[in-house]
């Protein structure tokens, strides 16, 4: 009890360098190894971080951008602040830095967070995907709307490890419960990409429901 209202109220340390100020600062962000740009499916190299053509063809995310790479310790610990400690001042200097690498849309765009399955954000109390997508939109110009459309349904465990299983499973998570500008193009949001299955069911339900182009912007690569 003593050590978590310690944790409350000490001031944030960046998990980088320890100064404080920021959960991961501008310079420790900066020495981050970053994501290559490259199709999210095959890892192939490919402009823009584009999806390539072949996979283009049976999947319904146009591109990924992500920021970094998921395997340094300093994301590491973000992330897990993201989650259990701190949420609020992780998620900011998520979103500052995103910011700085969001796909230019010139037109109406909506930000849409990748909700997380929701048992897990229920016992949390937040969903971290949301916190980073709204800190983002704030932060965008203002063609950039926040729209919370997707929810996720159901919290069957994911068997089987494969691409191919997981897609199959993940098919029906979510569900657009909002009527789409048809044709609006999307940016989806999420804190992690492993396989990508999860925001390809996700990218797949917005597009069913009228999105035009979808493109995901993601803090850490696996
Ligand atoms: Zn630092
Ligand atoms: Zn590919």
């Amino acid at each position: 009890m003593f050590n978590r209202l310690l944790s409350v109220i000490a001031p944030h340390e960046c998990v980088g360098c320890l100064r404080e100020g920021n959960v991961l600062c501008p310079e420790c962000m900066g020495n981050l190894r970053v994501a290559y740009s490259h199709c999210y499916r095959c890892l192939e190299k490919t402009g823009g971080n584009r999806t390539c053509k072949k996979c283009l063809e049976t999947s319904s995310l146009d591109a990924v951008y992500a920021a970094v790479r998921y395997n340094q310790p300093a994301v590491k610990h973000a992330l897990w602040r993201l989650k259990f400690d701190r949420a609020q001042a992780a998620a900011t200097d998520i979103a500052r830095h995103l910011a700085t690498i969001a796909p230019v849309f010139t037109e109406k765009c909506i930000i849409v967070p990748a909700p997380t399955a929701t048992v897990r954000a229920r016992q949390r109390g937040y969903d971290q995907a949301c916190l980073i997508a709204k800190t983002l939109a704030r932060l965008l110009p203002e063609q950039y709307v926040y729209v919370p459309a997707l929810a996720r349904l159901g919290t069957k465990r994911q068997l089987g490890n494969t691409r191919e299983q997981r897609i199959v499973q993940l098919q029906d998570a979510f569900r657009v419960r909002r009527p789409l500008t048809a044709g609006v193009a999307v940016l989806l949001v999420d804190d992690v990409i492993t396989t990508g299955a999860t925001l390809q069911a996700a990218a797949g339900a917005l597009k069913q429901a009228g999105a035009g182009r979808v493109e995901a912007l993601v803090f850490a690569q696996a």
